[in-house]
């Protein structure tokens, strides 16, 4: 059975030359051969492994809110998870399905007293690009509450505590050994839900005061370089504004590139670039991007 075949035998929902700019925060990105929304495990293991014998790359897709695809798109099959999602309880873990997102995640703490998720609150990612980013801010990241992963690793279902997750700053094995995280265990602690909504109102002002979120992005563009912020150094480099095509460094946080209608991926690159030589020239650092680039 060819690829396909398998996919409607097992009921499996999926489109082709699904254009990608609907499944990132960027509204950027071509179109990829096959769209694929698997929604429970027996269904994410099924397609890996027809993807494997039809021997089709696969990329698996979170939220799509820290990629820049290509504007010739991805080649072969995009796993998309963001139907296989589910959180439990139990006293102060919670197991959440990799494609839940972050938003629904903190909702979930919040209703049940539990505190130690906030800081994610206004993160546009799902909990497997979270914890294959290692993501955080205003002061936490998920390596402080991350207990335990379940991840398909070389064909088989494997645990991985925090420690073998190997998280540090916007970094996880996950970067290095392909494996692809079906779930993970978070360690939270007894908080009152009036403390925990007055932080989440706080860090959501804050996000919404310094973060251009009127426009589409793709978050942070750079790594924090060392001792510095590169928000910081491009505007200090009278960046901000500077534009290639439909993207622009933004004017409201410098640490942005955002597209202002129309940007394509070959603009930010560019833009990208730019501000790298720009910086690298004017201040000796040199800027790292954050941001993942897939595709053709
Ligand atoms: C407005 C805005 C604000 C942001 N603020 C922050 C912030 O404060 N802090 C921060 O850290 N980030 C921030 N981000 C970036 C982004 O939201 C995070 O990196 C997020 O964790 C990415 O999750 P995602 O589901 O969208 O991953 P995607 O962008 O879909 O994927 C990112 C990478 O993770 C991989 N991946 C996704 N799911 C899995 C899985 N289940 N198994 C294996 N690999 C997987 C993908 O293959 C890809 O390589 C922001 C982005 C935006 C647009």
């Amino acid at each position: 059975m060819d690829f396909c075949e398998t996919l409607r035998s097992l009921n499996i929902e999926f489109t082709q030359n699904e254009p990608l700019s609907e499944h990132t925060t960027f509204k950027i990105g071509g179109p990829c051969d096959y769209f694929v929304k698997p929604t429970d495990l027996d269904q994410v293991i099924a397609v890996v492994n027809a993807a494997k014998e039809n021997r089709i790359p696969y990329f698996i897709l979170g939220n799509g809110s820290n990629l820049l695809v290509s504007d010739l798109g991805i080649e072969g099959a995009v796993i998309s998870l963001a139907g296989f999602c589910g959180v439990t309880a139990d006293g102060n873990t919670l197991t959440v399905l990799s494609g839940t997102k972050l938003s629904a995640l903190c909702s979930f703490a919040l209703e049940q007293s539990l505190g130690g998720m906030q800081y994610f609150w206004g993160i546009p990612g799902t909990v497997g690009g979270a914890v294959y980013m290692n993501a955080g801010a205003y002061g936490g990241e998920i390596k402080d509450i991350l207990i335990s992963v379940n991840a398909l690793i070389d064909g088989e279902i494997k645990q991985l505590s925090a420690k073998e997750c190997e998280l540090s700053y916007r970094d996880s094995i996950f970067k290095r050994n392909g494996g692809i995280i079906l779930s993970a265990n978070f360690g939270l602690r007894p908080m009152q839900k009036e403390q925990i909504r007055a932080e989440m109102d706080t860090l959501i002002a804050r996000r919404k005061d310094k973060q251009p979120l009127e426009f589409p992005s793709a978050g942070s563009t750079f790594k924090r370089p060392k001792d510095n912020f590169a928000g910081t150094l491009i505007e200090e480099c009278g960046l901000k504004g500077y534009s290639v095509g439909g993207a622009m460094v933004s004017p409201k946080h410098a640490g942005f590139i955002v597209n202002t209608g129309g940007a394509t991926a070959s603009d930010v690159r560019r833009l990208i670039e730019y501000v790298k030589e720009t910086v690298f020239m004017q201040k000796s650092v040199n800027l790292e991007s954050e941001i993942i680039f897939v595709g053709r």
